[in-house]
Parts: structure tokens; C-alpha cells; sequence
């Protein structure tokens, strides 16, 4: 099977090393620069999107912030998947909000904000304190915005004009603050036929708005509540694939915050962690295989490593350490790679944990230290 992916970062060289074994080859289109690469090297390959489309047996996608031209001409191939309709939920907060509507799973409060009129509207309909993401574009927590008193409304419509007016169809969805206690996320995969899979969930800690470090936990009534979550979106998406649900844990009661049409960096400790990782269930959903055992075989936690483009050696003799780098050049707070830290009981991995904080740097790592500490204490 020959899968070409749309977008060529980190998920899609994964995906490759995730197909190899089962013989699916992987090809990715750089949507930025229109160009066919190899998706762990990034060489070009010399073909145009339309000799990708019609050399692929299947079409999927590693992001959602893809144009919608591009999603219309893979749609039309017949090869698609999940589907345009699934990735425009994920890259159009207004779309994702009516789809949770639709699929009758709860949400925060929302209202979308085109205008300032509409502003003082959903001041009144959602209250204070709001969240404002940008309807288009949004990720890693970039393009929003927290109001918090009602001194702040000029200043926050001056930027969020300008946002409004800087992309065509752009807007701002306006979100009830969730006081929550954490956040987890569920990854799962829904086959061709309708089956449904899903990973323990993962417990998720942000630094700035990004992603830092997450861990499978065991916690089977929001598992449940989680799963039926997923199960209702798929369904409702009749989606293929591997799709990931953020939500927030208010005193053991979920709310969806996002879904990723997509494999997701929550679902990255399943390459070490899961009997099968996320990588490979995509693939295998997309091409029609049956899909593999989410089974968790080690407690494990994934580490983002931002910014960063070595460490210190140590982290390779460790039991139970394994560095996964994504051949990226070094930028300030990109992900570069991640570390998959695994153990045989939950006691191990906190104990893991606690030497991994002694070894990497605290400016850099600041939610290893913190997770430390908490052990500690
Ligand atoms: P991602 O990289 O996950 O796609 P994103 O930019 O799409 O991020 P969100 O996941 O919507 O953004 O928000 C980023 C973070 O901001 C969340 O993980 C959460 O910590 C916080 N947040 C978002 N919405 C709310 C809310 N309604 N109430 C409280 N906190 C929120
Ligand atoms: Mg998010």
C-alpha cells in the first residue's frame, strides 16, 4: 500500500517508521512550499500533487490547517481520509463547536464573534471570564486571548480586529472559562467498517499554552465517559482514522476543550506504551487493515522536547528511555523531538521521572521538574 499524507512534519516521518513493518510506504505533500517529499528525509520527489494523488491507494492528512482547494482535489481522488468534512471540523473552531453540538457531547458555552456588536453579545451570553480563539489557524495556544475584567474589552478588540480582518473567513469563538482540575485527552481510531478503538486516556500538562509532558493513567469511569464521548463524534464524522478529544476533567465530569482529526502528540507515549502505537492504527484504519490492540503494555510518559537539539547522554543508558528526535533545525519552543520514559509499575515511572528532572535542564523541561516535585512532596 503507498499512502501519501498531507503535511510533512513530525507526524508524517512517524507515520512512515510506523508503516514500514507492515509494508505501507509513505510519501507527504509540503502544503507550504507545494512540493512531494519523502517524509523522513524530506528529499523532493519529483512529482507534482496530481501524480501523488493518482500514485496513492489512500490520502490522509497530519494537520488540519490545510487549504481547502487542496482537501477538495484529494476529496474528489476518492482516496480521502478521514474526510474533508472531519478536518475542517478540526481547523474551524465554529464547525468543531456546532459538530460537538450535533453529536451531543458537552462543551464549553460559546459564541462566535464577528463583530463588535457580537463581542458585547457573547460578553452577555458566555459571561466573564472568556476564553477568545481565533476561529481559523489556532494552535499550540497561539491566537487567543483571556478577558478577564471588562477594562480589558478595548485593547482585546483592537488585536482581535486586526486578526479578524488579516485572513478571509476568519472570526473568533468566544468560550466560557472551565475552572478545571486538569486535562486529559482520549486517542483513538475508528476502522472502515465502524469499529472503534481507543487508548487509555492521557493525562496532559501545557507550559504557555503547549503541550509538555503527558501520561497514560488508568481511571476508568472518565475512560467511559470519554470513550462514549469519542464514539458519538466518530460516528457522527462516520469517520476513518485516528482522531484525538482534548477535554478538561471538572470534578470527574468532561468537557470537550478540541478534537484533532489526526494523530495527536497526546498519543506519542503509545509508540513506547501501547501494544500498537497511534501511527500504525492510523495507517492501518486508513488502508482498511483491521486495527491493533490499544492495549497498554508499559506505564509511560512522553516528554515534548522544545526548543532543544541535544541532551545529555545519560538519557540513552536509562532503562526504559527512549529519545525520538524529528530531524527538525533548531528554533526557539519548536518541538524537536520527544522522549517516551517507560516503567513496569506507576511507583517505577515516578521514580523515573524524578531522575529524568535531575538530568535535563529546568528552564527547559519545567513540567518534569514540576511533576517531580509533586512526587516528591
Ligand atoms: P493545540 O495545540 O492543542 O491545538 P490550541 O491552540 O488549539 O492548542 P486549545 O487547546 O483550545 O488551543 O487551548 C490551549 C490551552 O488553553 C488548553 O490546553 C487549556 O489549557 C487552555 N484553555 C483553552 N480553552 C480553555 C477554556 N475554555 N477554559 C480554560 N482554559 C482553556
Ligand atoms: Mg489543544
Amino acid at each position: 500500500m503507498h499512502v501519501l499524507v498531507l503535511g510533512s512534519g513530525q507526524l508524517a516521518r512517524m507515520m512512515s517508521l510506523a508503516g514500514a513493518p507492515l509494508n505501507i510506504t509513505l510519501s507527504a505533500y509540503d502544503v507550504t512550499t507545494d512540493r512531494v517529499v519523502h517524509p523522513l528525509t524530506q528529499t523532493p520527489i519529483e512529482q507534482t500533487l496530481d501524480q501523488a494523488i493518482a500514485d496513492a491507494d489512500v490520502i490522509t492528512a497530519e494537520f488540519e490547517h490545510i487549504p481547502h482547494d487542496i482537501l477538495a482535489i484529494c476529496e474528489k481522488s476518492g482516496k480521502f481520509l478521514p474526510s474533508s468534512e472531519a478536518i475542517k471540523a478540526g481547523g474551524d473552531r465554529r464547525i468543531e463547536k456546532a459538530l460537538l453540538d450535533t453529536a451531543n457531547v458537552k462543551n464549553a458555552k460559546y459564541y462566535v464573534i464577528n463583530t463588535r456588536d457580537d463581542f458585547d453579545a457573547a460578553i452577555e451570553h458566555v459571561g466573564i471570564p472568556m476564553v477568545l480563539k481565533s476561529a481559523l489557524g489556532g494552535y499550540d495556544g497561539k491566537g487567543q486571548w483571556r478577558l478577564k475584567e471588562l477594562s480589558q474589552i478595548d485593547e482585546i478588540w483592537t488585536e482581535m480586529q486586526e486578526c479578524i480582518a488579516a485572513s478571509d473567513n476568519q472570526a473568533i469563538v468566544a468560550e466560557q472559562f472551565i475552572p478545571f482540575d486538569r486535562e486529559v485527552s482520549l486517542v483513538g481510531a475508528r476502522g472502515v467498517n465502524g469499529d472503534v478503538v481507543v487508548y487509555p486516556l492521557a493525562e496532559n500538562i501545557h507550559v504557555n499554552g503547549v503541550l509538555s509532558l503527558s501520561t497514560a493513567i488508568d481511571a476508568p469511569e472518565l475512560q467511559q465517559q470519554a470513550k462514549s464521548m469519542f464514539t458519538a463524534v466518530a460516528n457522527q464524522l462516520n469517520y476513518v482514522g485516528v482522531l484525538a478529544i482534548e477535554f478538561f476533567d471538572v470534578d470527574g465530569q468532561l468537557l470537550v476543550n478540541e478534537i484533532a482529526p489526526r494523530v495527536h502528540n497526546s498519543g506519542h507515549w503509545t509508540q513506547q506504551g501501547a501494544e500498537v502505537c497511534q501511527f500504525e492504527n492510523h495507517l492501518r484504519a486508513v488502508c482498511g487493515m483491521p486495527l491493533g490492540s490499544t492495549k497498554l503494555v508499559r506505564e509511560t510518559s512522553m516528554i515534548n522536547i522544545l526548543g532543544e537539539d541535544s541532551l545529555p547522554q545519560e538519557l540513552l543508558a536509562m532503562e526504559g528511555c527512549h529519545i525520538h528526535w524529528y530531524g527538525k533545525s533548531k528554533r526557539p519552543g519548536r518541538k524537536m523531538g520527544h522522549i517516551n520514559i517507560t516503567a513496569d509499575y506507576t511507583g517505577e515511572l515516578q521514580r523515573k521521572l524524578c531522575e529524568l528532572a535531575k538530568l535535563l535542564d529546568k528552564e527547559a523541561f519545567p513540567a518534569v521538574h514540576e511533576v517531580a516535585e509533586h512526587i516528591k512532596a
